[in-house]
């Protein structure tokens, strides 16, 4: 059972609902977040109305959820959630395109790729100042330098921007930066970090872990909508198989299910799920009819020159050209890019 305090709720309503809560004998996990505060019952609650608890002043709503996650599920919330980024929803009905490099690596790379996502419809530009990557004699990425580039983008375009966070400790800093801080797939169970990131104010892209099941995957979620954050999308980005064409293995039917199971928007990122470009047209076709929110894409204004993920990324024109092809999909289920 969880019991949602008011917005407003003073101290004093919220130790009252703590004292009752032990004269039950249940232990409680309370979460304090900017936007709302919120009680889990943890004991055999069965056998105790929700309506015992309604009554308390201070109290909003109180639930039984019989799923493990609770506040990313759709009983918590049988309306489909919308976060806000700037002028950008994610999770209504335009279907929101995030554009840019694997990695920030230069001044000039970032800002022609900016400029050229914006004309051809993509509101959001990726990049990343932080790279986790395989090998530590692989390009880290720019780090601070990176930031600074992304946060002139920026200002130049008017784009939000999402980059990746890879530390508990670097959540304000990338934060001061990122419109939507990244967790990637390597740190999908970064519990410190999805902590961190629930306690901070902005948005979550969480990518799936590459190895984790859909329950997981919302477990994660999980972590950051309980330390307050209500503002996380899900990013399917591909799982690993026995197949070795591709460089993962996108699950499609993840995103209807996800979408059936939680109530967060769900984002898809052909790139890093099949690591070809010529599947990224295709992919992002399907992903859109099958209902995904957001579509997350590697774009370079150079691929073969890429310090990562060239074989993945679609070059200016070729980005200009996908928006075209993918129109008219989202038209067809009554959506718009
Ligand atoms: C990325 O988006 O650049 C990235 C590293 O993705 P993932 O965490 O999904 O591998
Ligand atoms: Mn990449």
């Amino acid at each position: 059972m969880i019991i949602v305090m008011k917005f407003d709720a003073s101290k004093e309503e919220i130790s009252n609902i703590l004292k009752e809560v032990r004269k039950f004998g249940f232990k409680s996990n309370l979460s304090r977040g900017k936007e709302k505060t919120i009680i889990g019952l943890i004991g055999n609650v069965a056998a105790v109305s929700t309506d015992h608890f309604q009554l308390f002043s201070g109290v909003e709503n109180v639930l039984r959820v019989s799923k493990p996650f609770k506040l990313a599920s759709r009983e918590f919330s049988p309306e489909k959630s919308v976060v806000r980024v700037n002028r950008v929803s994610l999770g209504g009905n335009d279907v929101i395109v995030m554009a840019g490099p694997c990695a920030v690596e230069s001044r000039e790379q970032i800002l022609e790729t900016a400029l050229k996502v914006k004309e051809a419809g993509a509101t959001i530009l990726r990049g990343g100042a932080f790279k986790p990557r395989t090998s530590p004699y692989s390009f880290q990425g720019l780090k601070e330098k990176g930031l600074e580039i992304l946060a002139e983008a920026k200002e130049k375009t008017g784009l939000s921007i999402v980059t990746e966070v890879m530390t508990p400790e670097h959540v304000p800093l990338v934060g001061e930066v990122a419109d939507i801080l990244q967790i990637g797939t390597r740190n999908m169970q970064n519990y410190a970090l999805l902590e961190a990131a629930g306690k901070y104010n902005k948005p979550v892209l969480l990518k799936r872990g590459m190895m984790a099941t859909l329950e997981e995957f919302l477990m994660a979620a999980e972590y950051i909508l309980s330390n307050g954050n209500s503002n996380v999308i899900l990013c399917e980005r591909g799982i690993r198989t026995f197949e070795t064409y591709t460089r993962n293995t996108l699950d499609l039917a993840a995103v209807p299910l996800l979408k059936e199971l939680s109530h967060l928007p769900v984002c898809v990122d052909p790139s890093h799920a099949t690591g070809l470009r010529s599947l990224i047209a295709p992919v992002s076709k399907a992903a859109v009819a099958v209902g995904t929110d957001a579509l997350l894409i590697e774009v370079h204004p150079h691929p073969e020159k890429a310090l990562s993920d060239g074989a993945q990324s679609l070059n200016l024109e070729e980005f200009s050209k996908f928006m075209e092809e993918l129109r008219p999909v989202a038209v067809a289920i009554k959506r718009r890019i």
